[in-house]
């Protein structure tokens, strides 16, 4: 079966950035399953089906990368996937604290989890799907930090807003 990595996050939208952190990860382990997070806390501009989809297509290059949903706790859902290893991405040095913080908190949850930290490419070190979101809603293209099925979502999303 060999060597399992998860990469959770919201992926809200994703961006070039995760590309880039999926993209090492598949040349690094066996399987990698990204982990688009049914987070009910964080508002989202995407549902979930719908970041499956943009995350399915962008997979698509990778055949040894799935996607997937998870809801519950992080641990459980390597515990059943029988992986141990939990990827994220860390741009600069303002990821840190709440980087640590998550991933010493999975430590604490379960020690089997090692949690493996990759650096995208220097171009990506300021992308955030915050900002996309933002660029996007202001009515800007965002074809430079997002694929191009993602950029026409955007757009599609907030054109359809500004008309209800
Ligand atoms: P979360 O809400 O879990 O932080 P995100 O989708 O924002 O989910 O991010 C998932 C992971 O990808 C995090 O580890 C984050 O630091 C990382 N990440 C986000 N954007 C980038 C980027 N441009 N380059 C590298 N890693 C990134």
């Amino acid at each position: 079966m060999g060597r399992i990595a998860i990469y959770p996050g919201s992926f809200d939208p994703l961006t070039r950035g995760h590309l880039d952190i999926i993209q090492r990860a598949s040349r690094l382990f066996d399987h990698v399953i990204v982990a688009v997070a049914n987070n009910s806390t964080k508002r989202q501009v995407f549902s979930v089906s719908e970041r499956l989809e943009i995350v399915e297509e962008a997979i698509r290059p990778f055949p040894n990368v799935d996607v997937d949903t998870i809801s519950g706790l992080l641990v459980d859902y390597l515990k059943a996937k029988k992986a141990r290893i939990l990827i994220r991405g860390l741009r600069a040095v303002s990821d840190m604290d709440y980087e640590f913080q998550l991933a010493s908190f999975n430590r604490r949850l379960s020690k089997d989890v090692e949690t493996v930290f990759l650096m995208p490419d220097d171009q990506y070190t300021y992308l955030a799907s915050s900002m996309v979101r933002e660029v996007a809603r202001l009515g800007a293209g965002t074809e430079q930090f997002v694929t191009p099925f993602v950029a026409r979502k955007l757009r599609l999303k907030f054109a359809k807003r500004a008309t209800q």
